[in-house]
């Protein structure tokens, strides 16, 4: 769950604040030079991303510093979210040449922040980093057969197994380190190190850190300035770690923070006013939208496990409500095959209309009936066909005030279609075991989002073989072998060939039908910006640029570095 602030206090409060709200700026108001001496015109301050004092700077192990990956570290390629394409970087170009083989042209005159060339070398290292168990993409080899230079601009990679969507997914998504550092380290090394003293071919460098902060500082010279005409607007970018919602609502009214990307709930009221705050949207939704939140069924336990249930369910759950009341509308309505706006291209509106769902207390009522769950006590709640009571709890972390609400809408709608559902709020540790356990019978779940592929959305909701622990996917434990040769099969699937097309229309049919997990809302890429130190934020409107507002982890790859080449300074 990205960029969630559990707190949940009144605006007016925040409003309130005052200008000691930071920890460690001692309280000072803003001055030429900011906390820390970084003058303020030159300094890009943001949240969101971080939730303890930054550790980790190991651009290997997922969960670092924001910006370990995108800032420091760069990737082969980018994903451009609005074209839905892959746009080159560290790579020049890449193409199938053979059935089986992907050939990778490297960039010319990157360098790493040594001074070091970056080589053809370094990328065959840094696949090759895979085949240690503990690195998280040791998968890739278990359909990669080999990576070899053949010239000093050339990798051939040879697969056993084509994977399209999956390579593409891995191209963007993974940073290459440098081997004349990283080779000097002992495999156990590799995966647990904190790499305090980062190399990389980004535009940033690390220059300190705090409990509560991290700073880049821009480099000398970025290959993409000469390559690409781009070049990084702000010299410093100081990222204050997440504490209270208090705390960053009131940093963003003082001008102290210039993107935040935290969840904070009311923000569409200080759009409306003159407060020098905005966002994506100057209307609801506000937000892009990020991921989908779904209502996720243990389908290993009666009555979850009957298909004619779980579409019944879906039938009776206000989403609207949740979307305005609870949220007042900064997410919207989910597509009920749940794929993001991004891939609305995909989307097969014949399947949506003759198989999708809509809040119809009525007729969740009569698909129940249909189904065999009666009322035959008399106590207002369906009992299943075969007679046994049913009472199910709906489970979202304690704290977490959006979904308590959320799960309190969706717990009386099914009340009011005759399912007895309540809600609970167990701490987000004991939820997290549960989730991965399997001990629930209902929960709330955002873990998908936009990439360059459904194939990711589709991975995650229908993975075999369902295992004792469920880390990343089908955590509703759902068992259907065609789905998951369809997954397989489009992950197989050139994205220009028309097979990928049906072969989505037909994982749309069965997840419409099956419904193992519910698509319920999309969750907003929570962003909100103070433009009276840097303007030209990307925005709906015509003549913004248009990339993701973020700095949320994987977000720079996918193109949100632009954000930071666009930005430009307020003249004093
Ligand atoms: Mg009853």
């Amino acid at each position: 769950m990205r960029g969630r602030v559990a707190l949940v206090t009144a605006l007016l409060l925040a409003v309130s604040q005052t200008a000691s709200a930071c920890p460690g700026d001692g309280g000072q108001q803003a001055a030429p030079a900011g906390a820390g001496g970084y003058p303020r015109n030159e300094t890009l301050y943001t949240s969101g991303t971080q939730w303890g004092p930054p550790s980790s700077w190991n651009p290997v192990i997922p969960g670092g510093v924001t910006g370990t990956v995108g800032l420091i570290y760069e990737t082969l390629f980018l994903y451009d979210p609005n074209k839905l394409a892959m746009t080159p970087w560290l790579a020049e170009k890449g193409e199938w040449t053979g059935d089986k083989v992907y050939t990778l042209t490297i960039r010319e005159g990157v360098t790493w922040g040594d001074g070091k060339p970056f080589t053809a070398e370094d990328v065959k290292y840094t696949l090759e980093l895979g085949k240690i168990k503990a690195v998280p993409y040791s998968n890739l080899w278990t359909w990669l057969a080999s990576a070899e230079v053949t010239d000093p601009k050339t990798v051939k990679f040879t697969f056993s197994d084509v994977r399209y969507q999956e390579w593409d997914n891995f191209l963007y998504e993974n940073a290459i380190v440098p081997k004349h550092i990283w080779s000097t380290r002992s495999e156990a090394d590799i995966t647990t190190t904190k790499n305090e003293k980062p190399v990389g071919t980004g535009p940033y460098e690390y220059l300190t850190h705090d409990q509560d902060r991290s700073v880049y500082k821009k480099k000398a010279s970025w290959w993409a300035t000469k390559a690409l005409k781009l070049e990084v607007k702000p010299t410093y970018i100081v990222d204050i770690v997440n504490s209270s919602n208090e705390v960053a609502m009131g940093l963003l009214l003082q001008g102290k923070m210039d993107l935040s990307n935290n969840f904070l709930p009311g923000v569409a009221n200080l759009v409306k006013g003159s407060f020098n705050i905005k966002t994506y949207y100057p209307e609801p939704p506000y937000m892009l939208s990020a991921n989908v939140a779904m209502l996720i069924p243990n389908t290993t336990k009666a009555p979850m496990n009957d298909a004619a249930f779980r579409r019944a369910l879906a039938h009776s759950i206000d989403t609207k409500k949740i979307v305005e009341g609870v949220y007042g509308k900064l997410v919207k309505q989910a597509d009920p095959t749940g794929l993001l706006p991004v891939w609305e291209k995909y989307i097969d509106k014949a399947a949506v209309s003759a198989l999708g769902f809509t809040f119809d207390t009525a007729k969740a009522k009569s698909m129940l009936t249909a189904a065999g769950y009666t009322d035959k006590n008399g106590d207002g709640f369906v009992e299943a066909p075969n007679g046994s009571a049913i009472k199910l709890s709906l489970i979202v972390p304690a704290g977490w005030t959006d979904w308590m609400e959320a799960i309190r809408v969706i717990s009386s709608g099914a009340q009011a279609a005759g399912i007895n559902i309540v809600p609970e709020f167990p701490d987000s540790g004991a939820l997290d075991d549960a989730r991965t356990a399997g001990n629930f019978d209902l929960l709330i779940n955002n873990w998908t989002e936009m990439s360059n592929t459904p194939w990711t959305f589709y991975n995650y909701l229908f993975q075999l073989p369902v295992q004792e622990k469920q880390f990343n996917a089908n955590f509703e434990r759902y068992t259907n072998d065609s789905a998951w040769a369809l997954v397989q099969k489009l992950s197989r699937t050139p994205t220009d060939k028309p097979e990928f097309q049906t072969t989505l229309a037909e994982l749309q049919k069965i997840h419409l039908t099956e419904l193992p997990a519910i698509p319920l809302w999309f969750n907003g890429l929570w962003s909100q910006v103070n433009d009276s130190v840097w303007t030209n934020w990307p925005s709906s409107a015509p003549d913004a640029p248009k990339h993701l507002p973020t700095t949320w982890n994987n977000f720079w790859e996918r193109g949100a570095i632009y954000m930071l080449c666009d930005l430009k300074p307020v003249s004093k």
